[in-house]
């Protein structure tokens, strides 16, 4: 079996973008016990020869600017579950907000690789506005465009070198 990537992080930070943007074909996955296509998306893709599947969990907070934190809860613990990797992903246009926070605090007790991606760092210019995300706590970050690609290359090596 493919390992499994899974993307987490608040809404609107871009996920479903850089997705989009990793994937080369998608997969409904139906679920074995309630017999329903579950509300996430899986993809394929491959890097540096290493075929993996991407799961972008926001799939169910689609269409909801109210996010409880139960539903963060939910969409970790399914990384937990079923991903060899996690990718965070913030957004550096926003700066830190309390549901990254909360998303950090949760993903500290995870033992998985995690790697966060700080998205929207369109130009260099905007690198520095990063810096503020050490204060997640979680160490080094990568920071990416998902919009223009830039960066998600690095991202991938080292999401691959941990698989
Ligand atoms: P999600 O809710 O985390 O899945 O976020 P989406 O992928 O739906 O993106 C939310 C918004 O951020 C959309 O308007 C995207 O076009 C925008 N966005 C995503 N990635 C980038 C990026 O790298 N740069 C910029 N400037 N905007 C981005
Ligand atoms: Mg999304």
């Amino acid at each position: 079996m493919s390992c499994i990537v899974a993307i987490v992080g608040r809404p609107n930070v871009g996920k479903s973008t850089l997705f989009n943007r990793l994937i080369k074909r998608r997969e409904a996955i139906v679920d074995a016990v309630s017999g329903v296509t579950r509300d996430r998306h899986y993809g394929k893709t491959d890097w540096n020869g290493r075929e993996f599947s991407i799961i972008d969990t926001g799939g169910y907070v689609v269409g909801s600017d109210d996010v409880f934190e139960q539903e963060i809860d939910k969409q970790v613990e399914l990384a937990i579950d079923e991903a060899d990797a996690i990718v965070f992903v913030v957004d550096a246009e926003a700066g830190v907000t309390g549901l990254d926070e909360d998303v950090a605090n949760l993903l500290r007790k995870v033992e998985k690789p995690i790697f966060l991606a700080v998205n929207k760092v369109d130009t260099a210019k905007r690198e520095a506005d990063a810096l503020e995300f050490y204060s997640l706590g979680l160490g080094e970050y990568y920071t990416i465009s998902s919009i223009n690609g830039s960066g998600t290359g690095d991202l991938l090596d080292a999401v691959v070198a941990a698989l």
